[in-house]
């Protein structure tokens, strides 16, 4: 979320009456300004608040066409009713709706069930605003396990530069050092060499990533988890392991089953998802899950009487909407394993069918293919000179895609690239007419004399 300040107050217009539009509202018909930074005296009747904000979101770009985002933009009108009659409900209040603290419940054993959980009885899990919040829950249960153990320096956390942004906010708020591992060459995100490398006995835990928001590539959770164990057997440090599924604790469950990246690896102590990325629901809900009840110390868990009743909680957020907890049920009772199994693979054929393409257009190189998360990044070959990534982002604005351009962090710098991220309603045709919309601006691209981007101003994307 941005940060907004403020700004000085703007003065007061008044518009003329124009009977077909403002004037049929007579609050609107004489002195008339949009409140920015105070609130207007008078009330305004509904239907002329609604006209007048959907009027300004008209600015918004359109969702569907933002291939920026790993976050849903699609879901079908039932699952838009279910939410709609779910509005009202505040998921704290377990007790007053219960049946919605149960749809929680079953959502829990459902993720720890598709994550293969040895025990699970023994399983603690909760739905949270985002895998955000997820991973502050996650990264606080290692943190207060590390504190058990007695030991005396400054805690850290073994991770990837490529990590989410939630990581390095984690430590910055908990206050705990960030230990990253740079990219190299063409290594992208974390290896287990090099987690283990940076781990001791303060280590409270390595974060994996399935799969990285950079280029959508599976991170290597089952080599790491073997390197801590071989690392255990030297020093007697037991790590624990945090799976950061954001987007592929949702597809991997489907479409490659047999990749043991989940609690089947006994080092992994928890897991998180957003439930609004690949989990196909609208923002904002996630999950996390431990493995057993030892992975979370009790302490950190409340439990809320006044609301009736006596309710274990987990959660920086007290209130938070009920409505994404009943629509991920309805996702689950929905697809069952087939249907998620053909949703995923389904955007998997779209990306890679998009990649092998714009590959073939020439100017591109591909990093991933979109055969692990259904997203992708490519970059400009070395040869091409009279464009860059940014350039080809600011073409395809033009005509409405919103497909984000950037630079990859610390030791890779020099990397820029596009990302597309194909979610469950980017069809084979709209991937068709983005190529079409591509290949068309080329040739104008590549009239130009040199990129048209000046770097050193920042682009507003966040990963
Ligand atoms: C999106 C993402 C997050 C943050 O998730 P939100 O649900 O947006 O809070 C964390 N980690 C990874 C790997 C992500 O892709």
């Amino acid at each position: 979320m941005v940060l907004h300040h403020g700004k000085a107050q703007r003065a007061d217009r008044k518009p003329g009456t124009n009977p077909m539009y403002t004037g049929a509202n007579p609050a609107l018909a004489a002195e008339f300004t949009m409140p920015h930074d105070k609130l207007l005296d008078d009330s305004l009747p509904p239907d002329t608040a609604l006209q007048l904000v959907r009027d300004e979101l008209m600015l918004d770009g359109n969702a569907r066409l933002n291939l920026a985002t790993f976050v849903t933009t699609w879901m079908e009108p039932q699952a838009r009713e279910l939410m709609a009659d779910c509005v009202d409900k505040n998921m704290i209040d377990k007790d007053e709706y219960p049946q919605t603290a149960e749809l929680e419940r079953r959502c829990v054993n459902i993720l720890a069930d598709l994550w293969h959980a040895p025990d699970p009885a023994n399983i603690m899990g909760c739905s949270t605003t985002g895998s955000s919040e997820a991973c502050m829950l996650a990264g606080l249960a290692l943190k207060r396990r590390w504190s058990k153990l007695g030991r005396t320096g400054k805690p850290n956390l073994v991770m990837g530069v490529n990590v989410q942004v939630c990581w390095e906010k984690f430590c910055e708020y908990w206050e705990v050092e960030p230990r990253l591992v740079p990219m190299s060459g063409d290594r992208y995100h974390l290896s287990a060499e090099e987690a283990v490398q940076r781990c001791d006995e303060n280590t409270i835990g390595v974060v994996a990533i399935l799969g990285s928001t950079f280029d959508g590539s599976y991170e290597p959770v089952a080599g790491i988890a073997a390197a801590l164990d071989e690392l255990q057997q030297r020093t007697g440090w037991d790590i624990p392991m945090h799976v950061d599924g954001a987007s592929g604790a949702m597809i991997a469950p489907f479409v490659d089953e047999d990749l043991a990246w989940d609690f089947r690896l006994p080092r992994v102590a928890s897991i998180n998802t957003s439930g609004h990325k690949f989990g196909l629901v609208y923002p904002g809900v996630g999950w996390v899950v431990w493995r057993d009840r030892a992975a979370l110390p009790g302490e950190l868990v409340f439990n809320v009487n006044y609301l009736g009743g006596d309710m274990p909680t987990f959660a920086l957020n007290f209130s938070r909407p009920g409505a994404e907890v009943a629509a991920q049920y309805y996702t689950f009772v929905r697809l069952g394993r087939e249907g998620f199994r053909a949703v995923q693979q389904a955007s998997r054929d779209v990306a890679t069918y998009l990649s092998a393409a714009i590959a073939e257009l020439g100017p591109f190189e591909l990093l991933t293919r979109g055969d692990q998360l259904p997203v992708f990044a490519c970059t400009t070959r070395p040869e091409v000179t009279a464009f860059d990534v940014f350039d080809v982002s600011r073409k395809l604005r033009e005509r409405g895609w919103l497909v984000p351009a950037y630079t990859f962090p610390e030791d890779r710098t020099d990397l820029a690239v596009l990302r597309i991220v194909v979610r469950n309603g980017f069809s084979h045709d709209l991937a068709d007419l983005l190529l079409a919309d591509l290949a068309r601006v080329l040739p104008e691209l590549q009239k130009q004399d040199g990129p048209q981007h000046d770097r050193s101003i920042s682009t507003a994307f966040h990963h």
